[in-house]
This record gives C-alpha cells, structure tokens and sequence, in this order.
C-alpha cells in the first residue's frame, strides 16, 4: 500500500488513521469515518480503489467538486469519471460506457442520480468493488445539511450488500453519528474518529477597532496567498472589497444577492488562483475544495462556534500552517441580537442567544483558543498549551512605561462610579461632547479630556491592555461595564510603575511557525507557480491539480536537478513525474543556474533505479527529436508514432524548455494565421491559452495557439 500511495499520490507515509481503515476496507468490513476537514479522507476509499479488482462507487452531493476531485485522480494516473447533471448525454453514455467495460477504477455520482430511470440496469451491470459514502451526514436530519436524495442510498445498500461501504464525515455529533450507521444500515461497522484538532491552523482574536487597518497590515504579509474575509452583511463585503482594491489589493465581494453568474466566476477565479482574496459573506464556501487557503478573517462574530470551526476549516486543506483571526468587538453582539430576536419560536430563539454567548466566550477567554474549540465539540483535549493560539504564544514582549495614560484611565473609571463600558470611558477621555456624556455631566468631571491626544483607538487597546494584566476587571452581563481591580487601586494609591506590552501585528504568530517550517526560495516558488498555473490553464484544471503547495515548496529547497531526485518530492507519483517533471527540473535548473545553486539531498532518501516507464519518457522525446530533425509536420510525426498531435506539440514544448530542440522553424505557421494569435496573445496579456482561444471566437485550435505561443517563446 506504501508503494502505490508514492506511486499514485506521491505521498510517504499515511495519515493518522488511514492505513487502518484501508485494511478495513480491504479485509471486506463496512467502516465509518470521521475526520476533520484536511484530515485526508478521500484517500482512504481512492487507494484502496486502485487494489480491488471492481470498480468504487463515490457517492458526492456536491457536483461542483466532483470534477476538480475527478481531475486530480486523473492528474496522478488514476481511471476516475463522474456522472452528474452537468454532463451532456452524450458525455454521460460515454462514462457509463467507460464503467461498464471495466476501464474505470472510480465513478463519482450524485445522490440524486440513483433513482433515475434505467440507472438500477446500468448500476447492476457493474462490478462493484467498494461503496464510498462522502459527506454522510447528509442522510441524516439530525445533521446540519439533510439532503433528502441521500436516503436513496438505503436501496444502493442493499443492491450491493455483499459489498462493502465506506462513510464519510467532518460533522461528528454522537446523535448525527448513530443515525448514519442506522440509516445505511450498517450497524456492524467499524468507526474511526480523528481528534477535531486542526493542528496546522492558528488562531487568534484581535480587538475591533481600526479593524481595516489592521486587515491591510495583515494582508500585506499574504500577498499572492489565498484568503477569504468573512463579513455580516452584504454591504460590508463590497465596501471592504473596495477599499482594498484600492488599497492595491487584489479583492472580490462574494455574496447571494449578486447574480449566479458573477458568484460561479468569482468562485472559479479564486479556485484558478486568478484573485486571492474574496471578501464574501457566509454564503461562500460550500461548495469550495481548494487546499491552499492561508488565512481567514472573520471582520465580524461568527454565529455560532459550529459555524466559526467550519468557516475556518476551509484553511489549510493542505496541512500548511494557515491563519484564522477574528476581529471582536462586544458591540457586535447586538448586530447579531437583532437577527435572533426576530426569530419567533421561543426555543429557538434562546439557542441561538446562548450559541452566541459560547462565540463571546470564545473571544473574551484567556485560555487556549484550541482547547475551548475542542471542549466545546466534547473532545476530551488534554493540553492547555497548542503553541498555536494568540494565548498560547508568547509573543516577544516589549514592553513601555504605560504609567501615566494607565492612572488616567484608572482615574476616569472611579471617579464615574464603575458604571460604565470601554466605549463611554474612552469618549470621557477623549474628551466628547456626545448626549449622553452630556446627560450624566460627565462633561464636567475634571477627568474629561484628559487624554484628548490619545486616540480613540489607543484609549480602547490600552483598555483592553489594562484588562489583560488584570488592573482593570469587566462585568459580562448584557451591559459589560468597567471595573478597577485591588491591584489597580494600588497601583494608582502608591503611583505604582505600569508597564504595558507594545501590541504586535497578529502575522507574529505566522511567521514564527513559518520560519520553523521549510525556509524555501520564494524566488523560485514564484517562478514554479507561473509555471504551474501555465499548465493547469492548458489543461484547463485548477493550479492545486497539478502541484500542491507542498511539492512547490520541496522543490523551491531541494532544487532537485534529476527526474530521479524530482521522483522524491511531496507530492510527485509516477504520472505527474513523466508528465510534468521536465517542465518542472527545466524551471528550477534554470534558477538554480542563474542564482548559483545547488541540488540538495532530500533526507531520507536514497538514490534508486527509475522506473523503466520513465526513462522511456526521455527516450520518448528523443524518438520525436530524431524525426523533427527530419524536419516531419506535426501531424506525420504523430501518425508515425500513434500519439495525439497535442503530445507531439507537448514534446516539443518540453525539449525547448530544456533546450534541446532542434531548429523547428519549419513548423511555423503561415504569417497571416501566426500575426492574428500572436495578436490574441497581446490583447489577452497572457501566455494562457484559454484566454486567446475565447478572444479568438474559438477560431483557432488549441494546438494551433500553443504552436504560436512557442515561437513567441523561443
Ligand atoms: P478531507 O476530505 O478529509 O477534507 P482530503 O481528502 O481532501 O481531506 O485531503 C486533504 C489533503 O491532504 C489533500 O491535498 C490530500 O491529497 C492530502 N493527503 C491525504 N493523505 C495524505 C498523506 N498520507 N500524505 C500527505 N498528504 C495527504
Ligand atoms: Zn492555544
């Protein structure tokens, strides 16, 4: 099983958990699993699928990520297809054609499908090895997204009861838990729980006031990342996408009121690596897989805790650190009190209040952010420090002689009776004329105005500061109001020294684990992600179905300068070695070249023969060199060898890139039909292909451009 997970995936070693529900599946038995978000379980049923001697039906309610997943399993050499709406009949007939024969190893289908006229015949026509239930919470109305097409699946259950069925969730209430196995029917299964702890994601809550600012800061440091900014209301994401954009930001607004047609963009273009940050209510999300989001913010309270882990389970798919951060103001909590309270069923109505006040906790606790997240879901975590979490880090402490504003603020709140919240303190300091500092005459006071050149913001942060290092206390009732602690009083009595840490940026956390973490060329990296997305936009995939993060990251360190080192990376199994490993060592070779670099030994790893397979990939572009320089077309070459023009074309790509192509001038295309793509090039501003093709009215073949694209190139 080892050997085809590096064959097939490239990856290592397994996952927490994966190999035994492999063995499970393998020895015949029904499993159910449940794992976090990211915690690898696709796998469990995809390499299995590979050994049974059948075909594995994936059964998937979301039909926009079946093709990404169904492109990937392709990408590493995998026979996968789906069935769903989306596809013409004709592209269906010639799926199911596909399965039938035996050539496919794994069908993705809709839920919906299964009770489709004819479909029973088709189904039982096959040879099925495994069934593999994804997101089987939704058979259950106990679970937070019932699908009612899921509870088709009891009739596919029994068809196949001789073969054995794999269950998938990320949701994982004990309630949610037994339903599924009752519904399915298969009471004797084994169960698999992974911990709920996302260990590469890093959370931490920062105080709401100039919270845009704070935002730009922290985007500063994720240029070229993936993020998504949470926001309450529709309005807000725009404003925000706005000012970001002209903050030189690259942002998109995502949420329901904009037409289908600008949200299926939107999502594709952030799927496509073309905008990084979307700036989208809790409307996105749903339906989006993609592995590298780095951070996300949430500008305003989540709902509930449930939805605050989901929303920020979309982080870090891929294992990599990846940040959450929550913007919190107390003041929030009545936006979201307006909404509840026009809930009508009482009942209702106090869940959802007492949902929110879990979320305030969450903001207000002192303790480890991690270990509340997993006691709330009823994981019995035992460490109190994840090393993770913005109270668990201890950030490098600076600190500065806060004496003077401190007494200030200590003063203020004596002398207006311990009453009032962090807002009316801070406008009495600030020195407001507001109604109600009127109204109480707190205009009056001797202690008005007194840090008038101080920032509101400031006045607030020094506060929370003060709150912190316990000078100051806070009521949590439905008014939070401010009070001095015994320590406080004594400090300000004795004109004790008050000394204050200097705030850092919430990146802090961030860098310290990144710098834990492969220090790669982020040169390189760069030029590999170029190079990545080329490819993935002549394939017409997303970047992460070629490469991963991961693999890019390896590859920008160990500067592999071999196809035999290359074949070590993360990430790279035999396919994507024979396919992308020479475009790939020509990119990092090049950088290596001009920057004076040097292959470096990947731990671990010792040099072993290559698979025969893919040295003849090398030997395959020498027999295309040897006929080019018999100066053959295109099409002579690919009759001669029996392989697709677009290969020839591909070989032809790579022996350029690694600069061994003989002179190829004699393919050029005529000048006419080369100035108008070389035209369509400039006018799209992009070597992408799929750009030009639209602007050309899809006049011109795909290999046509790429021809152009080459020359243009050389
Ligand atoms: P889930 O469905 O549980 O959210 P996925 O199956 O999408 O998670 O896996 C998340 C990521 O982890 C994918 O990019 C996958 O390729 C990767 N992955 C899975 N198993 C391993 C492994 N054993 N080693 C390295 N990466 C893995
Ligand atoms: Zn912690």
């Amino acid at each position: 099983m080892l050997k085809l997970l590096k064959t097939h995936f490239g990856y290592d070693s397994f996952r927490p958990l994966q190999k035994e529900i492999i063995d499970t599946i393998i020895s015949g038995q029904d499993s159910l699993v449940l794992m976090p978000t990211g915690g690898g379980k696709s796998l469990c049923f995809q390499l299995p699928a590979l050994t049974l001697p059948g075909i594995t039906l994936v059964i998937s309610p979301l039909i926009a990520l079946m093709k990404d997943q169904v492109d990937t399993l392709c990408a590493n050499g995998i026979s996968a297809a789906f069935l769903n709406s989306s596809l013409t009949l004709k592209e269906q007939a010639s799926v199911m054609q596909r399965a039938s024969s035996g050539e496919l190893k794994i069908l993705y289908l809709a839920p919906e499908r299964l009770e489709t006229y004819g479909f029973s015949d088709f189904l039982g026509s096959l040879n099925v090895s495994l069934l593999a239930i994804d997101e089987a919470h939704c058979i259950s109305e106990w679970g937070h997204d019932f699908r009612p097409d899921y509870r088709n699946l009891r009739n596919l259950r029994e068809k196949f009861s001789k073969v054995p069925v794999i269950a998938l969730t990320a949701t994982a209430t004990p309630t949610v838990r037994e339903d599924i196995l009752h519904q399915l029917g298969m009471e004797k299964a084994k169960t698999f729980i992974l911990s709920f702890n996302r260990e590469n994601l890093h959370y931490s809550v920062r105080p709401k006031y100039n919270a845009f600012a704070q935002l730009v800061e922290l985007l500063q440091s994720f240029k070229n990342k993936a993020v998504i900014v949470y926001c309450f209301s529709r309005k807000n994401t725009e404003e925000i996408a706005q000012n970001l954009a002209d903050a030189g930001l690259p942002a998109v607004p995502y949420h329901a009121g904009l037409p289908k047609k600008t949200r299926i963009e939107t999502q594709e273009k952030f799927i496509r690596d073309e905008v990084p940050i979307i700036v989208a209510t809790i409307a996105f999300g749903m339906g989006i897989d993609k592995p590298d989001v780095r951070l996300v913010v949430h500008m305003d309270l989540p709902k509930t805790i449930e939805s605050y882990y989901q929303e920020t389970g979309r982080a870090g798919r891929d294992g990599l650190p990846s940040e959450c951060v929550l913007f919190y103001s107390y003041a929030d909590r009545r936006k979201q009190e307006y909404f509840i309270n026009q809930i009508a069923n009482p009942q209702e109505q106090r869940l959802a209040l007492s949902k929110l006040d879990n979320v305030i906790d969450y903001c207000q606790d002192s303790t480890c952010r991690r270990a509340y997240l997993l006691n709330y879901f009823g994981e019995d975590w035992k460490k109190t420090m994840c090393d993770a979490c913005d109270n668990c880090v201890e950030l490098p402490t600076e600190t500065f002689d806060a004496t003077e504003i401190s007494q200030k603020i200590i003063s203020t709140i004596l002398r207006t009776g311990e009453r009032f919240g962090t807002a009316h303190i801070c406008d009495v300091l600030h020195g407001s004329k507001k109604k109600r500092i009127v109204e109480l005459k707190h205009h009056q006071l001797s202690v008005h105005g007194i840090a008038q050149e101080t920032s509101l913001g400031a006045l607030r942060e020094y506060v929370e500061a003060l709150k912190k290092s316990k000078y100051l206390e806070q009521n949590n009732g439905e008014y939070p109001t401010l009070r001095v602690s015994q320590k406080g009083r004594q400090a300000l009595l004795s004109n004790e020294l008050i000394s204050l840490p200097i705030s850092k940026a919430p990146t802090t956390i961030l860098t310290r684990k990144f710098g834990s973490d492969l220090e790669y060329d982020i040169e390189a990296f760069e030029k590999l992600r170029k190079l990545r997305k080329q490819i993935a936009d002549e394939q017409n995939v997303p970047p992460f179905v070629i490469f991963g993060d991961r693999t890019l990251q390896e590859m920008a360190y160990y500067f592999p300068a071999s196809l035999e080192s290359f074949a070590h990376i993360f990430g790279v199994g035999r396919k994507k070695l024979e396919e992308f490993g020479e475009a790939f060592l020509a990119c990092i070779s090049l950088h290596a070249l001009e920057n004076d670099l040097n292959e470096k030994p990947i731990p671990g790893k010792t040099a072993q023969p290559i698979d025969k397979k893919i040295s003849r990939s090398s030997l395959t572009l020498q027999e295309t060199k040897a006929m080019l320089l018999k100066k053959l077309s295109i099409q002579e070459i690919a009759d001669k060898r029996e392989l697709s023009p677009s290969t020839i074309i591909q070989h032809i790509e790579k022996l350029t890139y690694t600069n061994q192509a003989p002179d190829i001038s004699y393919l050029k295309p005529n000048k006419e039909q080369f100035e108008i793509i070389k035209n369509a090039f400039q006018a799209t501003n992009s070597p992408s292909l799929t750009p030009a093709f639209k602007y050309l009215e899809e006049k011109y073949e795909y290999n046509e451009l790429r021809l152009v694209r080459l020359f243009l190139q050389i």
